[in-house]
């Protein structure tokens, strides 16, 4: 159920919460939060309550620091782990001193798209598959790489030690209001995946957020630390976010079925996935924002390399799954979970619009498995490459009008800064790999 301004103050007051964390996410896509006790909810779901937005990394400056946070009420939600006193959150936009939205906070910058896609008459859903390692502390506390499990895909128990842990992130999850769809042991010792219902896109992102936090905090409950790190462990699987997308008409149809059309699709599908394939390039900065993304865009584990698309297999960067009706949507595989979820989805939004307003056909499927397709060939099939890295993909971006426009000045150059910085600092680096293939060799 989603609460109204009232209807929060009465059940906050009802439940006897005593603190309320107003949450908002930063450009990088880390959870910021700021608490306030229950005397002072009225005045922060009026929007009256300010932060110091010069101490968060990419806000701004020092001379322009007051913001405000606006709550959204219909985010109201109780911490189930919180036993001690009753904890609640409420997930917020950023307002500037001047009561404007502040186009440094991403959850506007979502908002935007999705007016956008309303002018153009259409709702954007959106169903994750977050995949995450839950790994072994040490007695301090700190996260080690050990697992001690070896199960894989759909395995079962004894041999699956993350099971108590996952089950209690899905029992604490269904009480925060998510429908968990699906949850499993994934391909990689350790590697798990929960999939809860596909919602509107600013739901989906909030759900994302929220997701992170609470398998986060469970894990730390039963000792284990979750990492949502695209590519934590070399030779094996890696973590991804793959985005199941549709759109649905104002009265709720969903626009990518077509009962006649060409794989029961319709023309605004196609033209969707055309803008999708045509920006994926200068998007990955954006849905693959991490050094360590790039790590996991390699071929063997599942994970897209190419862009192209395929309604019968699994290793290209779009999938268009079996169900249709209701449930036609196509699968986008590459975002991973490092990803900030409201500008992932703004910018993959914005590409399928920018197909469909540019009717933009997609290149012909290719239902082989492209790994196995010779370099040349692949170059006469006209079949592209992600970025190979971080700093490819921030090129790509910088060369991209209309996924920049997306997120708006502030949001892309503060990220293509850090984004720049931080190859900057690891390019320099010395790897352990380059000891062992140099030091005895010359
Ligand atoms: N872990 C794989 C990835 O990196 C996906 C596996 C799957 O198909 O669920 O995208
Ligand atoms: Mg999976
Ligand atoms: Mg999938």
């Amino acid at each position: 159920k989603k609460y109204s301004k009232d209807e929060v103050l009465q059940k906050a007051k009802d439940l006897g919460v005593e603190f309320i964390h107003l949450q908002f996410t930063d450009i990088f896509g880390v959870m910021k939060s700021v608490a306030i006790t229950i005397e002072q909810l009225e005045k922060a779901l009026n929007g009256e309550i300010t932060f110091d937005g010069s101490s968060i990394d990419g806000f701004v400056r020092i001379e322009e620091s007051d913001m405000y946070l606006k709550p959204d009420p219909s985010t109201f939600v109780i911490f189930p782990w919180a036993t001690q006193v009753k904890e609640a959150r409420l997930i917020c936009d950023v307002y500037d001193k001047d009561g404007k939205p502040f186009d440094g906070c991403p959850r506007n910058t979502l908002k935007r798209i999705l007016k956008e896609a309303e002018e153009m008459g259409y709702t954007f859903n959106v169903g994750p598959e977050c995949e995450f390692f839950l790994f072994h502390t040490d007695e301090k506390g700190n996260p080690s790489l050990v697992t001690h499990d070896n199960a894989g895909y759909f395995d079962l128990a004894p041999v699956d030690l993350g099971e108590s842990a996952r089950r209690d992130m899905v029992l604490t999850l269904k009480q925060m209001g998510f429908e968990i769809e699906a949850s499993h042991h994934e391909v990689a010792p350790g590697q798990h995946e929960i999939d809860f219902k596909y919602d509107d896109a600013l739901s989906a992102a909030d759900n994302i957020m929220t997701f992170k936090m609470a398998v986060r905090i469970i894990a730390q409950q039963h000792g284990l630390h979750a990492t949502f790190m695209p590519k934590p462990i070399y030779g094996i699987s890696g973590s991804g976010m793959h985005t199941n997308m549709s759109l649905n008409d104002l009265q709720g149809n969903n626009v990518f079925y077509e009962e006649n059309g060409k794989l029961q699709l319709s023309q605004e599908a196609y033209y969707f996935l055309g803008g999708i394939l045509k920006h994926a390039r200068a998007f990955a900065a954006i849905t693959n924002p991490t050094i360590n993304s790039y790590k996991r865009l390699v071929p063997g584990y599942e994970a897209p390399i190419y862009v192209a698309w395929s309604a019968s297999n699994r290793s290209p960067l779009v999938r268009v799954p079996a169900k249709r009706g209701k449930s036609t949507r196509l699968e986008l595989r590459n975002p991973d979970p490092s990803a900030n979820p409201y500008l992932a989805l703004a910018v993959v939004l914005k590409a399928g619009l920018d197909g469909i307003k540019n009717k933009i056909e997609p290149p012909k499927s290719v239902d082989s498995n492209i790994y196995n397709i010779g370099e040349e060939e692949k170059d006469k099939m006209g079949i592209e490459s992600l970025p190979a890295n971080l700093y490819e993909a921030v090129e790509e971006l910088s060369q991209n009008d209309v996924i920049k426009a997306a997120l708006g000045g502030h949001i892309y150059e503060k990220f293509a800064e850090a984004a720049k910085l931080e190859w900057n600092e690891y390019k320099a680096r010395v790897t352990k790999w380059e000891i062992e293939k140099y030091l005895t060799k010359f």
